[in-house]
């Protein structure tokens, strides 16, 4: 039998792959190019749940069909919570991962406090009405990049609990612990209980 398709609200394809390895028991995940959307969906929102209900609800009112969207930030204490919504382009709207390390790195020279958190909303429409899911994973930013694996921030968060940076992880090991991972599962669990 087919599994029932499940659009997520990205043209991210690694995201896309992240996600399907985490569902491909129960559904089959698509992107927004499989529903033929191909412009850049508003982020224009001032918070991080606030944005992944914006995308989600953009997907369904344009396009009739019911989707999930996800949204994160990271959130530095020394920082009061920034880079937070401004993750993605907190060195500027070229959205460079390179660039944004090494503003954060920057502005955490000499920083006793080095905790962060990476925080992810998905927002799943449903014919209930737009329901969310938080994931978080507490760590800290490193002094210095480490790993080639993941993307974005991967090379300088080290989520709690162990040395390694999120790009020195394989995907399953960071999967597990991982604020979208946490996010998903959270989801996946809200989707089973309802059959
Ligand atoms: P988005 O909302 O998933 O697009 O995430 C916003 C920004 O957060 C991205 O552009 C990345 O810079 C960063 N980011 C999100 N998830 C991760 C992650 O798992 N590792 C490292 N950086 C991430």
């Amino acid at each position: 039998m087919s599994k029932p398709r499940l659009v997520f609200a990205t043209r991210n394809p690694g995201k896309v792959r992240e996600i399907a390895q985490m569902l491909s028991d129960r559904y089959e995940i698509v992107g927004l190019n499989a529903i033929g959307c191909r412009e850049d969906i508003p982020e224009t929102a001032p918070t991080i749940p606030e944005n992944a209900i914006q995308k989600a609800e953009y997907v369904l009112e344009h396009y009739g069909t019911h989707c999930f969207a996800d949204d994160t930030g990271l959130e530095v204490a020394a920082l009061d919570g920034a880079p937070g919504v401004y993750t993605a382009r907190y060195a500027g709207e070229a959205k460079d991962a390179s660039a944004n390390m090494a503003k954060l790195l920057g502005a955490l020279e000499g920083a006793d406090d080095r905790s962060a958190r990476f925080r992810t909303v998905i927002a799943l429409t449903t014919p209930e009405g737009t329901r969310t899911f938080e994931g978080i994973c507490e760590g800290h930013i490193a002094t210095e990049r480490s790993g080639a694996e993941g993307f974005g921030y991967d090379p300088i968060f080290v989520p709690a609990g162990g040395d390694a940076t999120f790009a020195e992880m394989d995907a399953n090991a960071k999967n597990a612990i991982s604020h979208r991972g946490r996010a998903v599962r959270a989801m996946v669990a809200e989707l089973k209980a309802q059959g």
